[in-house]
């Protein structure tokens, strides 16, 4: 009989967490799968990012061959910012290629793959999919099944809560939003016999994102014996417990694959790039960006008069319509280069005269730059985009990206300052993503107790694919990781990019759906 393959997504899990609660007993399953796995630091994209990392452990190339880049993509005739969607990735998923070779596979909760691909098995879709739509199951029995068994079904926690200021309500849904998930993708499996099925907690980055000040004495807004000072332990000792149920549903003698698509660590800083950018000459600003900063009364209504439910209403027909719009307030015609990223890194420097010298002014600014507020250089470097990318689909890419230093994050919103204390929904955000994410291979075909340094994201694919004797992508950046396998066998090549030329490129859903979406999971 052919071995079971479990694959388990952490989003932003990191050893700086797992390693100190293995030690302290609170995670013993997890310490047990290190000894007797082969494990290590697992290397995000540039930037650490969860839609290019995702992506590109899910498809095994770099961002130039998948073409996902952010949550957004910019469109460079209208100016405006649309939702990427699993449309927009041009590489296939290893999903894709394991159905095409014959494989059966279960996928639930996938961040960034809505709408859900055609599988030989199930596939159900999580981060980035917009509450109410249809397609985040495939096949549409799976969906249904999920509709009528678990009605009130959702794809995240409410930041709502945290905008009111109800934190401990906000984590308490956390947990209600993790149970509904593990019980129906238990269900699924249980109604499905696939050769693999892979499960992403999500929550784990809202957790760490919200919650990381209140464990860390390092960070200033640690408070010694807080509320919360365990939020984080805990959440990852109810995410071991999901683990364990996962195995066992599985039959226990599984090949278990736990990793991350980036790491955590503290944050203390907002900078708001586009300020930045403003004050060194490079970024012109419409005469509505004034409005902005002096937080118009229509801000102030929208919290204390209209009623929860008609918020969205509100702020989508009342708002004047260029704040409606994150970038609306740049005037982008005399521009030299603006930042346009919710939560990605991104510079983009238009064709204009002068190009070259504008992006060599402009890195050399940006490296050199100190913050007043906190001392240091926000900016660890500065890429071009054919430095770190290449690819079919180089050209979508941002023209630069920033490698920040962990402690700093990156606003798009127009601001008085360029830089403040890091927030969200109104509430301290006190952790952010680092580079360095983690992976644990663990059961029979493996080696025991094995550390490794050099693996990266675009790794996962292969591997996967190496594990279920199939063919690796000839196209991929990444190599199977053989030297954890007992026996490793190479399985050979084959060319999968045509797998996705029937997938229809381009926009789809709601924007305004999903964005709202997305402020809530604390992206905006
Ligand atoms: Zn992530």
């Amino acid at each position: 009989m052919k071995r079971k393959i479990l694959v388990i997504g952490l989003d932003g899990a990191t050893w700086d967490i797992l390693h100190p609660l293995m030690e302290s007993g609170d995670l013993p399953l997890f310490a047990k799968l290190v000894c007797g796995g082969c494990s290590g630091v697992l290397k995000s994209t540039v930037p650490a990012l969860t839609p290019p990392g995702w992506t590109s452990a899910f498809t095994g190339v770099n961002p130039g061959k998948h073409n996902v880049y952010d949550f957004f993509s910019l469109d460079k005739v209208t100016m405006k910012q649309r939702l990427a969607t699993s449309r927009d990735r041009r590489y296939p998923a290893f999903w894709e290629a394991a159905s095409r070779e014959g494989a059966r596979v279960g996928l639930f909760n996938v961040p960034c793959a809505y709408p859900a691909d055609k599988v030989d098995g199930f596939m159900v879709t999580g981060m980035a999919t917009p509450e109410g739509s249809r397609d985040f199951g495939y096949p549409g029995e799976a969906a249904l099944l999920i509709k009528e068994k678990f009605p009130g079904y959702r794809f995240g926690a409410r930041a709502s809560l945290l905008e009111s200021g109800r934190k401990s309500d906000f984590l308490k849904d956390i947990y209600r939003v993790t149970d509904t998930q593990e019980k129906a993708a238990l269900e699924l499996l249980k109604r499905n016999d696939v050769d693999l099925f892979l499960f992403v907690y999500d929550e784990t980055d809202r957790v760490m994102h919200f919650f990381w000040h209140d464990f860390d004495p390092s960070h200033p807004a640690h408070e010694k014996g807080g509320e919360f000072r365990n939020a984080v332990r805990d959440y990852y000792r109810r995410v071991e417990e999901g683990v364990e149920r996962f195995i066992s549903a599985m039959g226990g003698d599984v090949d278990l694959v736990v990793f991350s698509d980036h790491g955590f660590g503290p944050l203390e800083t907002d900078i708001h790039v586009n300020r930045l950018l403003y004050e060194w000459g490079f970024l012109a600003v419409k005469p509505v960006a004034e409005e902005m900063i002096k937080k118009p009364l229509w801000k102030w209504a929208l919290k204390r008069i209209v009623p929860p439910g008609a918020r969205k209403v509100f702020r989508e027909k009342v708002r004047p319509s260029p704040l409606a719009d994150p970038l609306g307030y740049i005037d982008f015609e005399k521009s030299r280069a603006f930042y346009a990223s919710v939560s990605g890194r991104s510079i983009y420097v238009p064709d204009k005269d002068d190009r070259e010298r504008t992006i060599s002014e402009l890195v050399s600014r940006l490296e050199g730059f100190v913050d007043g507020r906190s001392g240091r250089n926000p900016f660890a470097k500065v890429f071009r985009k054919e430095e770190i990318y290449a690819g079919p689909f180089l050209e979508n890419a941002p023209d630069l990206v920033i490698q920040e230093d962990g402690r700093f994050a990156f606003k798009v919103e127009w601001s008085g300052s360029v830089s403040s204390e890091a927030t969200q929904h109104g509430c301290l955000k006190s952790g952010s993503h680092r580079p360095e994410g983690m992976f644990l291979l663990n059961g029979p075909s493996f080696r025991e107790n094995r550390k490794m340094e050099s693996a990266g994201v675009c790794d996962i694919a292969p591997t996967l694919l190496a594990m279920m004797g199939l063919p690796v992508g000839a196209e991929m950046d990444g190599r199977p990781l053989s030297w954890a396998f007992k026996e490793y066998r190479d399985t050979g090549a084959r060319e999968y990019s045509g797998l996705r030329i029937d997938v229809e490129e381009g926009p789809l859903g709601d924007d305004a759906q999903v964005r709202e979406k997305l402020k809530s999971l604390g992206y905006m």
